[in-house]
């Protein structure tokens, strides 16, 4: 038996009730739209909903990956993808006003281009009909596509394009099982080889049993790969199958991170217990656009 250390008080979560928060929820069911805040038991939902911030979940709810620190289910999915979906997250987006909105999915390795066709047309959708919203994409690392996946979500134009490496390479085999760390990190390069003009990004969590030395080497490899924006939150078990939590990482750790981050040059950083890959990405990227 492996016994979880205990919660420490930088890890609080307040329960979601504001009108904010049901509003977007109602919007979510309307539009039959899957949210990753309420799939992955994100603990800022409260906080994101109620400011019309969410992190929308395409092509279903089954993925066809096992990450062991990932809630979602994991299988066959059941259905093809739905010709329709890019045109209710555009409308959702629509009515909920948003300033920037996170658009993600699970893997779908059973499809020949990974998605990649379908996330480019939720990204037309959506500048369509919300031409002021800037568009974040979360991809897959389409590992079993050819090169061309990669450029059709590219040619899109998202504002941002975001890939997560998850955690360091010493971990991939036992986290991140379905993924190859390098494969990631030249999902992301090239990326900027195509539209040097996109911002990328990239997130990891810690407290899954990495040491400090290799989340610099992480940096390092991001920076190497050209990345601008970096995430780092600690990591949470989702229920007691999945991976164990080896330990709470102190803000202080996350600060030095933070300034260690922007000494390597990446132009924004967000490094703190609760930080997810969408959390405050649209203020974040508001700023970074008006400075
Ligand atoms: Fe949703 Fe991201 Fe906010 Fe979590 S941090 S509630 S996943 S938008
Ligand atoms: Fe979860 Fe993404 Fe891994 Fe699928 S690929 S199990 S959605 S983290």
């Amino acid at each position: 038996d492996n016994p979880q250390p205990r919660k420490p008080d930088w890890i609080r979560v307040k329960a979601p009730t504001s009108e904010g928060y049901k509003q977007t929820r109602d919007i979510m069911r309307e539009h039959k739209l899957v949210t990753v805040c309420e799939e992955a038991g994100c603990p800022n939902a409260g906080e994101c909903w109620s400011q019309g911030h969410a992190t929308m979940m395409i092509m279903g709810e089954v993925c066809t990956r096992a990450c062991t620190f990932c809630n979602i289910a994991t299988g066959k999915p059941p259905e093809d993808l739905d010709a329709f979906e890019p045109g209710r997250v555009a409308d959702a987006v629509a009515k909920l006003g948003l300033n920037h909105v996170v658009v993600t999915s699970v893997d779908r390795d059973d499809i020949a281009d990974g998605g990649a066709e379908h996330f480019a047309q939720t990204i037309r959708a959506i500048r369509h009909r919300s031409p002021k919203t800037t568009i974040e994409v979360l991809t897959p690392d389409f590992i079993r596509c050819g090169p061309e996946a990669v450029e059709i979500v590219v040619e899109a134009r998202p504002d941002v394009f975001n890939h997560n490496l998850e955690t360091v390479p010493g971990l991939y085999p036992e986290v991140r099982p379905g993924a190859r760390y390098f494969h990631s990190l030249r999902v992301l390069q090239r990326v900027k080889e195509l539209d040097p003009t996109m911002f990328t990004k990239s997130g990891i969590m810690v407290g899954l049993g990495e040491d400090r030395q290799a989340v610099v080497q992480v940096m390092e490899d991001m920076r190497a790969a050209d990345i601008d924006f970096l995430t780092i939150g600690q990591y949470l078990q989702p229920t007691p199958k999945h991976h164990a939590v080896d330990r709470f990482v102190h803000p202080d750790e996350f600060a030095a991170y933070e300034k260690a981050a922007y000494g390597k040059g990446f132009l924004m950083v967000s490094a703190s217990p609760l930080t997810r890959s969408s959390y405050h990405a649209g203020d974040d990227f508001a700023k970074l656009r008006d400075a």
